[in-house]
């Protein structure tokens, strides 16, 4: 049983500039497995951008081309639920044993480790033996090795090992053809300016693409309604509205340093006056939890600094707010104002 899902296929999978390395990478480990330097291979990206499909993709190509390898697909949350059960059931060696001999193992969505210090070092001597016997192992995450947040560093180490692939989000082109393939797959036929009204008004979010198709579908068949131009505005607004506004690093700079009743250029400045490098540290503290702006990026918008330092003030925000009241109010109120 290697749970993978058939219709999540490479053929499925279409390419686009936003996909290519991470496409092609997978099209090599899933030629050789464990005999690449892809070893493991991270996919990483934001949300419905295609990770768990393209990690379906690599291990249906593999049980295709190698019939005899034994391919195991998990989220890391499934593994993690896993691994407490052997724990509780006196069992761990077994279930250690039982990832050891596994040919080609996907984890998915590993971000999930983030804090589970018992899994994640099972997880390591489970990856260490794996790559040790040139077992091919393949990750999907949220983010970049660079920016997860606490996992070990002996793991993080092995995840920079072999190759980190980003899966961006897709140009209108490949939005487009994305929706065609799901149509003709389907069976449904649609006019081509429609394709083209809901490709260019959801960007960010293949997922969402595909739902508001179907909800598209859905609605013409059950109204009896024909599928037009304004039908699609009516199911893509809804969509667009119901995805959450992301607030900007600008936005959220803007209100820390309103309420500090200072401009943004000191909040950015230099200095070491400990109002104005708390302020700052707040900033930089509700860019990491309100936007996907990984920390060199919030980094080098907030002051031109470096990401130890985004990772330095958001602990540090963390730790004040738990042993600091006055600081606590700060955080708190400076949420209010950025709720959205
Ligand atoms: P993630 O795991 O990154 O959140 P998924 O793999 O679940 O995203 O993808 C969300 C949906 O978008 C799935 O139905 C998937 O088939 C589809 N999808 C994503 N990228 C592509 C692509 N390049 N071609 C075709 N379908 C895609
Ligand atoms: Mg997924």
């Amino acid at each position: 049983e290697s749970q993978l899902n058939p219709n999540y296929n490479f053929e499925n999978f279409l390419e686009g500039d936003s996909n290519r390395l991470a496409r092609n990478a997978g099209l090599a480990v899933a030629n050789k497995p464990g005999g690449t330097s892809f070893n493991p291979l991270l996919i990483f990206g934001g949300v419905g951008l295609g990770k768990t499909h393209l990690s379906h993709a690599i291990g249906i190509d593999i049980k295709d081309k190698y019939p005899e390898k034994t391919v195991l697909y998990i989220s890391a949350e499934k593994f993690t639920q896993q691994y407490i059960d052997s724990v509780k059931k006196n069992n761990r060696n077994d279930f250690i044993h039982f990832y050891q001999i596994i040919d080609v193992l996907i984890i998915d969505d590993v971000q999930f480790l983030s804090g589970k210090t018992g899994t994640q070092d099972v997880f390591f001597h489970i990856f260490n033996h794996l790559h040790q016997n040139g077992k091919q192992v393949i990750l999907t995450s949220d983010k970049a090795p660079v920016d997860m947040q606490d996992i070990e560093q002996r793991l993080l180490s092995r995840f920079k090992w072999g190759l980190s692939a980003e899966l961006q989000s897709p140009d209108f082109e490949t939005r487009v053809s994305i929706l065609k393939n799901k149509l003709y797959r389907d069976g449904v036929e649609m006019p081509d300016d429609i394709i083209e009204y809901v490709a260019k008004h959801i960007k960010t979010n293949v997922r969402e693409l595909e739902g508001a198709i179907i909800s598209l579908i859905a609605q013409s068949s059950f109204n009896k309604k024909e599928i037009t131009i304004s039908l699609a505005k009516e199911i893509v607004e809804k969509f667009v509205k119901n995805t959450k506004r992301e607030v900007s690093i600008d936005y959220i700079q803007k209100v820390v340093s309103d309420y500090f009743q200072m401009d943004v250029d000191t909040l950015q400045s230099k200095t070491r006056k400990r109002h104005i490098v708390q302020a700052r540290q707040l900033a930089m503290f509700f860019a990491k939890k309100y936007t996907k702006a990984s920390l060199a990026s919030i980094g080098s918008q907030i002051g031109k600094r470096d990401h130890a330092t985004v990772l330095h003030a958001c602990k540090t925000v963390d730790n004040l707010s738990s042993t600091d009241k006055q600081f606590r109010k700060y955080v708190e109120d400076i949420a209010k104002k950025l709720a959205l």
